[in-house]
């Protein structure tokens, strides 16, 4: 049997991730493979982690890209700092707090959840009464932008209140981080993670995270060792190390990082002001079309994330159908709804290099076409 080689047709990727990679990145991707431990590798490294300190802003030593996808950054966070016994005070509001609280559980935390409706974004004043309630609380642990709704929650209050009370905050980022404001040493954040395929405009496979100088003493404060090999940062922090202390942990996805340097070079040459500022008004316009075809938001205005925008589907249109023509007559993915909005909503990404004029001209006039 003969197979051909893999040549997929291009999509214009506006679903709640991966999102569209920049070309550039692309070539990135394709530069001659080095061995992980060559000095212009160990190098590169290093720009690396200053640049995920500038997407992130932070000074925290402890940052680095985690070599797997979202989920690896999340669980990297909950292994390597939740003990057994410890309280996690943990938001659900859709699909990925959910998550959080099955990583508490399975490194032998106790979760105690602080649940909202799916659209709604982290009620601040819940988890103020949670923490009170909760004096032996060791974590908060929040979904900034949650993908499976569209909706943003007040990470800057929300580590405030984490402040105040002595518990470490642990925030997931995987869709926040490039698209809207994150201040991750202003808003005093402990534990972050993030993934390279959202508003990074890079390919999946990576995530970005840091720790505070509160969370790396909460890790080498453990009682017991930490349960996953792989991710125990404990093991990995001699790899990032610099000053040729560079050893053998595994081995770095070369060209992966080449991708990733490549993404974040190009957000620090935008500024991250501005890509914040270009998903808003690219959101705005996307908005105004919609409303236009009729479409109604799930999540209220001032807790939209222009990122993820989540709408009804009309009465009487056939979801997949829909969904199917886009991608067959228009090579353009959007994203279906999850968990309590599956059937009833989809979900338009404008993340990273997604989010830009001709895409947002495209998606509306094909949904148009799409539901006549
Ligand atoms: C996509 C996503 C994840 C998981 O990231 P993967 O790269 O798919 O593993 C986690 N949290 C949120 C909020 C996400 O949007």
């Amino acid at each position: 049997m003969s197979i051909n080689a893999f040549n997929p047709t291009p999509r214009t990727l506006m679903g709640p991730g991966p999102s569209d990679v920049h070309p550039q990145v692309l070539q990135a991707l394709s530069k001659p493979t080095i061995g992980h431990l060559d000095p212009q590798f160990v190098a590169m490294m290093d720009e690396v982690k200053a640049l995920i300190q500038y997407a992130f802003q932070t000074e925290n030593p402890f940052t680095i890209a985690v070599s797997a996808p979202g989920s690896a950054g999340m669980e990297t966070c909950f292994v390597n700092l939740v003990e057994p016994g410890d309280k996690v005070i943990v938001c659900r509001n859709g699909v990925f707090g959910e998550r959080m609280r099955q990583n508490v559980v399975r490194v032998g935390g106790e979760a105690i959840l602080v649940e909202d409706s799916w659209g709604a974004p982290v009620s601040v004043d819940k988890v103020a009464a949670a923490l009170a309630a909760h004096p032996d609380a060791k974590f908060l642990a929040f979904v900034h932008a949650e993908t499976s709704t569209g909706a943003c929650s007040d990470a800057k209050a929300l580590c405030a209140l984490a402040q105040q009370h002595d518990v470490l905050s642990i925030v997931d980022a995987v869709t926040s981080l490039g698209g809207v404001e994150l201040r991750v040493d202003e808003w005093g954040i402990d534990a972050i993670y993030s993934g390279s395929q959202k508003c990074l405009s890079c390919v999946p496979g990576l995530s970005p995270v840091s720790f505070s100088a509160k969370a790396v003493a909460k890790l080498e404060a453990r009682q017991t060792p930490v349960p996953s090999w792989f991710l125990d940062q404990t093991l990995v922090m001699g790899y990032w190390a610099g000053d040729g202390k560079r050893s053998y942990h595994h081995t770095a996805p070369v060209n992966s990082l080449y991708a990733l340097h490549e993404s974040l070079r190009l957000l620090q040459n935008e500024g991250l002001e501005n890509a914040w500022a270009r998903h808003r008004a690219m959101h705005e316009q996307l908005k105004a079309g919609l409303t236009e075809l009729g479409l109604e938001f799930v999540v209220e205005e001032q807790y939209r994330l222009p990122q993820l925008n989540t709408v009804y589907i009309p009465q009487g249109i056939d979801d997949a159908k829909v969904r199917t023509d886009l991608l067959n007559n228009f090579n353009l993915e959007i994203g279906a709804g999850l968990g309590d909005l599956a059937g009833k909503a989809w979900r338009i990404g404008l993340m990273g290099y997604a989010a830009r004029q001709e895409n947002v001209l495209l998606c509306l006039a094909a949904l148009k076409q799409a539901i006549k």
